[in-house]
């Protein structure tokens, strides 16, 4: 059985994200989407069980598509799936600087871990979880951004980031 794991924050998961993923089921006979702390971001706008609860809510119509977490190292995490693929998104060239010296390490640490990409679709090019967090912040409209079933809970989160 072939096993993809499509990591990132999803704070929160956009329509970005869900394509990928919703490709990525289609490639494999199973996907594990995990949702990582990332001590980089500092101040997330969800707890990773906000998070958690979201995107489950968001891929309950994949049904070979399971919702995790992990705090730990996303190489580390891989290792108790048996060839599993990591799947990750690249939006532009930024990215893939970013996920071209990410691998590097990751192969260091797991070097049995095998990292494909996709590319972004077209429209999502520009959309990352960043966007969607200032849009919310000063109340834009989030249709088309994110999937309609998580609009309430960032607008609600959103209020007390408001900026007015
Ligand atoms: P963000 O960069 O939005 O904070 P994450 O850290 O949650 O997102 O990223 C998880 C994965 O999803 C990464 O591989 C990232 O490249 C990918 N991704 C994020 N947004 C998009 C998008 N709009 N299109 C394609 N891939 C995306």
């Amino acid at each position: 059985m072939s096993i993809a794991i499509c990591p990132g924050s999803f704070d929160p998961i956009t329509l970005g994200h869900l394509n990928i993923i919703r490709r990525t089921s289609r490639i494999f006979d199973r996907v594990v989407v995990c949702v990582m702390y990332n001590s980089s971001k500092t101040s997330p706008m969800f707890s990773v069980e906000e998070r958690l609860d979201m995107v489950k809510r968001v891929v309950s119509k994949y049904p070979n598509v399971t919702v995790d977490s992990s705090d730990g190292l996303l190489a580390e995490y891989a290792r108790q799936f048996e060839g599993a693929v990591v799947v990750k998104g690249l939006r532009a060239a930024s990215d893939f600087e970013y996920e071209f010296q990410m691998n590097l390490i990751n192969k260091k640490i797991n070097p049995e871990m095998e990292t494909m990409f996709l590319t972004s679709s077209g429209k999502y090019t520009f959309l990352s979880s960043s966007v969607v967090r200032e849009m919310a912040r000063y109340g834009g409209d989030l249709k088309g951004l994110v999937p309609d079933e998580i609009i309430e809970d960032i607008r609600e989160k959103a209020k007390q980031w408001r900026v007015h």
